[in-house]
């Protein structure tokens, strides 16, 4: 652990050479390939019917041999094998917390903290937060969510190990929010970038300037956004902060994926998991610069390890040492988006946050947006439409559509059609914002 002058939190091990990451992540995945092929039923008739086993595993790239794990599956065999499934590892009297996933695409899944695992996950947000420049003596507002989302906990428990003092308002609405800000004078806030933006909108529609806030660090999460370019500046100026974002998902672990102050990337936790990024199509390790599959495996996670975890979440990987001086992994541009939220519109393929880029550029527009798909029954094609909200004032709307509908197509190499709507129209949310609404037949 670091003193507050220091720059990095866990400077040797954020600073190890790129082979001393692969020796320390080889000796941890052969310990956590044998405890689960030892101790879970789950994992012992996966490595069986795909022909390997712990001892195969001679360097990192063996990983590819194992087969990989799905969310489908975890459900199935939650379901089969009630209530947590065959993959806990670690002894029940050694479990402190249960996480089900939000439960957003299907039936939840249960994750399981062990008394380690508690301890890890409260020391990488820990650097996560100090990453984003959080210091002892700060005043935190955790605007996550704790009942429902793993974030809500982790970075309550980092913040104390850090020596902060937390404001709890969790999913409390927006104008009871301003207030905590207001009287508690809190320096970091650690929301969604969806409701950073709702904040920010608040506050000026109340007349209060960000510049009266103590507000200083931002951290954002839950959804892609503050690693947009044009969100990102957006979010700043709404709430006069200095805005990062970061990665994690229920069933690995939150924040499992930072910013640092370059700002050239999200440095993953590579001494608690293994990250590789997978071609879905002829699943072999991506190139360089080509964007896949992120696929994860715990490396030090005892209660519910996941090994070759399918996250569905499209990014970069880049192996290169940071100006920072940390030497993790980083994906450039963080999470471009979900494989299945990608949209395929006259042979063009997008992500949502490609749209945000492109309309949070334009100042006229509120930060609220949908991408709405249906069918043109005389042609049997998709119509893909991009909803946004005008702010009024006086607007000329047709010239201002086609400004957007140029701006779109330069940066989807297609255009859609565009529909306003009046500023408020569109509902905001507190938790994860759904970008496409999918109203295609046969759907
Ligand atoms: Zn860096």
């Amino acid at each position: 652990m670091s003193d507050s002058k220091s720059e990095l939190y866990e400077p040797a091990i954020e600073t190890l050479s790129r082979e001393e990451i692969q020796s320390l992540q080889l000796k941890r995945l052969k310990w956590q390939l044998k405890r689960c092929y030892e101790n879970s039923a789950f994992y012992q008739e996966k490595f069986d019917k795909a022909g390997v086993k712990p001892d195969d595993v001679r360097s990192i790239s063996d990983i590819k041999k194992f087969p990989a794990v799905t969310k489908q599956e975890l459900r199935e065999e939650q379901e089969k094998y009630p209530p947590y499934g065959r993959y806990t590892v670690s002894p029940p009297g050694d479990w402190r917390e249960i996480h089900p996933t939000t439960g957003t695409t299907g039936a939840q899944v249960y994750n399981i903290w062990a008394e380690q695992d508690v301890k890890n996950i409260t020391l990488w947000t820990a650097r996560t937060l100090w990453n984003f420049g959080v210091r002892p003596g700060d005043i935190i507002q955790n605007a996550f969510s704790y009942g429902l989302w793993v974030a809500g906990m982790s970075s309550h428990y980092a913040a104390r190990e850090l020596g902060c003092l937390v404001i709890p308002t969790g999913a409390t609405p927006a104008d009871r929010q301003i207030d905590y800000l207001t009287s508690n004078h809190a320096t970091v806030i650690l929301a969604t970038p969806s409701f950073a933006l709702y904040l920010g909108e608040r506050l000026a529609e109340k007349g209060v300037s960000p510049r009266s806030l103590a507000l200083r660090v931002g951290c954002f999460g839950g959804e892609p956004g503050a690693s947009v370019a044009s969100t990102r500046k957006k979010i700043e100026s709404g709430l006069g902060i200095e805005a990062f974002d970061y990665y994690g998902l229920a069933e690995i672990g939150p924040t499992c994926a930072s910013e640092c102050p370059q700002k050239t990337g999200i440095h993953w936790v590579e001494d608690h998991v293994l990250v590789e990024l997978v071609n879905p199509h002829t699943m072999e390790w991506c190139k360089p610069d080509e964007a896949g599959v992120l696929v994860m495996t715990h490396l030090t996670k005892e209660a519910t390890p996941m090994i070759r975890y399918w996250t569905n979440d499209v990014a970069k990987l880049d192996l290169e040492k940071c100006a920072c001086g940390r030497t993790h992994a980083r994906s450039s541009g963080g999470i471009l988006g979900r494989a299945d939220d990608m949209v395929v519109y006259r042979g063009a393929k997008f992500y949502p946050t490609q749209v945000e880029k492109v309309l949070r550029g334009f100042k006229e527009l509120s930060d609220e947006y949908r991408i709405e798909l249906s069918t043109d029954e005389k042609r049997s094609t998709t119509i893909c439409t991009i909803v946004a909200e005008c702010l009024g004032g006086d607007i000329d709307q047709d010239q201002l559509k086609e400004r957007v509908r140029a701006s779109l197509r330069e940066e989807l190499q297609v255009a859609p059609a565009i529909r306003f709507l009046e500023f408020g129209t569109l509902e905001r949310t507190t938790f994860k914002a759904k970008r496409i609404e999918d109203r295609r037949k046969n759907n």
